[in-house]
């Protein structure tokens, strides 16, 4: 049996969304990820051509993490002719569920104002689902001829893995998005000693986060200013993930008395549906909120808290009196309802609009970040007095410090690394900090090559 893997990249190189590598190994083809394009729009149009490959020849899928730049095009997969199977851990899967069909109604709405055909279908959703298996961290499963693999922990959402496929002794490490570790709510990511070759994340791989350690007091600050001002706080969201953590800190604080209790609306059918899962996932939480919990408080809740139900309930909300706050569905403000709840406040000199999650290039939270006077919400301009502010401690991703720390854990079994899910700047920094700090090859791969990797 040969020892060797031939690794492409075609999708998620030079662009932080999209992830989608291409393993053959002795005998099968496999991926890892199949995301969606992501950038100015929800969803880019270069996810309507065809796969690079043929969908129908591939093996397995192994998937990193619901987040959908990362599994938004598994069910074009399927339409495509993919039959394999699809392995993550049981997290993972879960949520992928209320993701891929939230994403589904994201697409047919831009479907239905463009008038571009569909991606998938609700069907070819349920079908990908059927394929889909859900393991456990650590469990070794074959991959083809004497390789195996095995997820280990990210800790980057619920779920989420890194996927490490073995054979003749030598490593081939994805690390999928590196959690910023330590997370509010879940474990930290493994630590990482006996990687040969390593793909990965470089999201924020040229820019540094605020210390983690201060993040909560300055959500309480910017919750008590916008309270005295009398405005609204709004936080466009990622339903998955930043949303429970904001629930949970926000519930930390109020149970704490340290913030004036104020309606808070968190209004996502998407988040109500993922918290839901995060209820199942209970024990996959790191150690401080194990002990909450063993004290009997519900993590999710707290008075003045609501979920809303439907958009009569969403639009409502602009009936309540400020000051309160909304978390609303739509990270970047480019969907979701957090777009009607900007227009409403982001001209009120006495709201803020926060961010906390990654904001790409071109989206309306980076123009927001950015100091934009003005934003277009598909067609219709807003001007901007709101307060925007950012806290950098929450993001789901390590900083560029973090990620070569992660490198150097390993440099010592390390032949080299493929800096992929970044922006261009940001993977080529890098890839430049990997080289001169760690001694080790490291490239920013683009699209369509192929590399060979010896086992
Ligand atoms: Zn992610």
């Amino acid at each position: 049996m040969t020892h060797k893997l031939i690794l492409s990249f075609y999708g998620g190189v030079r662009s932080v969304t999209g992830s989608n590598f291409h393993i053959a190994g002795p005998t099968k083809k496999i991926l890892v990820d199949c995301g969606l394009f992501q950038g100015g729009t929800f969803c880019d149009d270069v996810n309507r051509e065809d796969f690079a490959y043929d969908p129908s020849t591939i093996a397995l899928l192994i998937v990193t993490h619901a987040h959908i730049d990362h599994i938004g095009r598994i069910p074009k997969l399927y339409r495509d002719g993919f039959r394999g199977k699809i392995v993550s851990t049981l997290a993972t899967k879960e949520l992928a569920e209320p993701m891929l069909l939230d994403c589904l109604a994201v697409l047919e709405r831009e479907e239905k104002r463009t008038g571009k055909s569909p991606l998938f279908s609700k069907e070819d959703i349920r079908s990908a689902l059927s394929l889909w298996e859900g393991i456990p961290y650590h469990e070794k499963k074959p991959f083809d001829g004497d390789f195996t693999f095995s997820l280990r922990d990210a800790g980057h959402i619920l779920g989420s893995a890194m996927v490490d496929i073995v054979g003749n002794g030598k490593h081939l490490l994805f690390t999928g998005d590196l959690g910023n570790s330590p997370s509010p709510l879940i474990k930290d990511a493994e630590i990482i000693h006996d990687a040969t070759y390593l793909v990965m994340d470089s999201v924020y791989g040229d820019r540094q986060h605020e210390d983690v350690s201060r993040r909560k007091e300055i959500l309480e600050d910017i919750i008590e200013e916008t309270v005295r001002r009398g405005g609204a706080l709004v936080i466009p969201a990622f339903s998955l993930e930043r949303t429970q953590i904001l629930i949970y800190e926000i519930n930390d604080l109020v149970e704490h008395g340290k913030i004036p209790h104020v309606p808070v609306f968190v209004d996502s059918p998407l988040a109500t549906h993922v918290t839901a899962v995060y209820r199942k996932h209970l024990a996959e939480f790191n150690d401080d909120v194990q002990e909450m919990l063993r004290s009997g408080d519900d993590i999710f809740s707290f008075p003045k808290l609501q979920f809303t139900k439907d958009s009569e309930e969403s639009r409502a909300i602009a009936h309540i009196p400020n000051p309160k706050i909304i978390i609303a569905g739509g990270g970047m403000s480019h969907g979701g309802r957090v777009i009607e709840h900007e227009k409403r406040h982001l001209p009120d000199p006495k709201s803020t609009v926060l961010m906390v999650g990654y904001q790409a290039a071109g989206s309306i939270g980076r123009q927001l970040q950015e100091g934009a006077k003005k934003v277009n919400f598909h067609g219709e301009e807003v001007s901007v007095r709101a307060t925007i502010r950012t806290i950098g401690g929450y993001s789901g991703h390590r900083d560029s410090k973090g990620l070569l720390e992660f490198v150097q854990g390993t440099a010592d079994t390390l032949r080299k690394v493929f800096v992929v899910a970044g922006e261009e700047r940001s993977a080529l920094f890098l890839a430049q900090r990997i080289r001169d700090y760690v001694g080790v090859d490291a490239v920013s791969p683009e699209p369509n090559i192929a590399y060979e990797l010896e086992f």
